[in-house]
């Protein structure tokens, strides 16, 4: 590899061209249906860091012909009110798809919130049915970020079939997702947590390496086998400045390609998030029940049993 450093895999132009087909899609459906796609964003509280990321849904929403709106909670935001506020969701036939504001209120367990979400309006695929239909290999709704950790490399051409990767991180919508899709892909998936011993050994064997952690610089230059995929999950702020988990100016002169961030697995996540609403969209429509949708006949991996 020369010193100029790895081929950046930028997420940007491939988000720009799947909310360009999202576009068409959202066009369409608005036509045949008097009304567009719609997504409600279940807010449990104004002041949290991450409703600046929510206006940004929005705001992608709106660029495509998306009807996106916030679902305040009246009152106080207790499990109660929350679950009783996306089971109102649930019920409203002009509602396609929910997300619900993360990190909740520690009084509210995730376990009560996700299990009230439909199947079939859990647009980033956080539900135990979503979850279920990926381990086996159907189709139903992926959590977005893992969705976008692998798209990235399928869109860049990346070669994933008989790779060795590796995972790091094993959260249920972010490591575990990529993990399941990796191999849905025909990888050798290892998957490394808090407790592995010896990351560095782990990360030396990968041709790529997923880092989801929230740790930044966990993944140095010298852990990595030269040549190999590198994307970074990871957002953290430090010194007032975004970075991922992965020590990108060192990373980069071992790897043969690598995400920045921000601009790589970001820009995906949002454009994919809103390629998963139409579908939910298009698939309501077509059936009177509220079913996810419908797996095909058998698995759609080859290696998942
Ligand atoms: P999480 O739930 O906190 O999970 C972090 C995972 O990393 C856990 O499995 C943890 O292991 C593992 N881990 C932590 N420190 C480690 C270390 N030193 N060595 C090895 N493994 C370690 O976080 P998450 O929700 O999966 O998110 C992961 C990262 O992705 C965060 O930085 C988050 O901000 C970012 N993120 C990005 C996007 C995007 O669109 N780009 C979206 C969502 C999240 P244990 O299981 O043993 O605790």
């Amino acid at each position: 590899m020369p010193d100029s450093g790895a081929r950046l895999l930028e997420g940007a132009p491939i988000a720009a061209e799947i909310r360009q087909a999202v576009a068409e899609d959202v066009a369409r459906y608005t036509r045949d249906h008097g009304r567009a796609p719609t997504l409600a964003v279940v807010i449990v509280g104004k002041d949290a860091p991450s409703t600046v990321y929510l206006e940004q849904i929005l705001r992608s929403c709106a660029r495509v012909g998306i009807d996106a709106r916030f679902a305040e909670i009246e009152g106080e935001a207790t499990e109660a009110t929350v679950t009783a506020q996306i089971r109102a969701l649930n019920e409203d036939p002009t509602v396609d798809g929910v997300i619900v504001q993360m990190p909740l209120p520690p009084s509210i367990r995730l376990r009560a919130v996700i299990d009230a979400i439909d199947p079939a309006k859990d647009i980033d695929g956080i539900h135990p049915l979503n979850a279920g239909l990926l381990r086996l290999g159907y189709d139903g709704f992926l959590p977005a970020t893992a969705h976008a950790a692998v798209e990235i490399l399928r869109r860049s051409g990346v070669e994933i079939e008989g790779t060795n990767a590796v995972v790091i991180g094993r959260s249920a919508v972010v490591g575990m997702p990529a993990a399941f899709l990796l191999v849905r892909e025909d990888a050798t998936v290892t998957v490394c947590h808090s407790r592995t011993t010896d990351l560095a050994a782990h990360v030396r064997e990968a041709d790529i390496v997923v880092v989801a952690a929230g740790h930044p610089g966990l993944v140095t230059g010298d852990m990595l086998k030269p040549g190999a995929v590198v994307v970074d999950v990871g957002i953290n702020v430090v010194d007032g400045k975004l970075v991922g988990d992965v020590d990108f100016d060192s990373a980069r002169r071992v790897a043969s390609a690598i995400t920045p961030v921000p601009g790589g697995v970001g820009p995906l996540t949002n454009a994919l998030l809103l390629s998963h609403l139409v579908r939910a969209a298009e698939a309501q429509a077509g059936s009177p029940r509220r079913d996810p949708p419908a797996p095909p006949p058998e698995p759609v991996t080859r290696g998942v049993r």
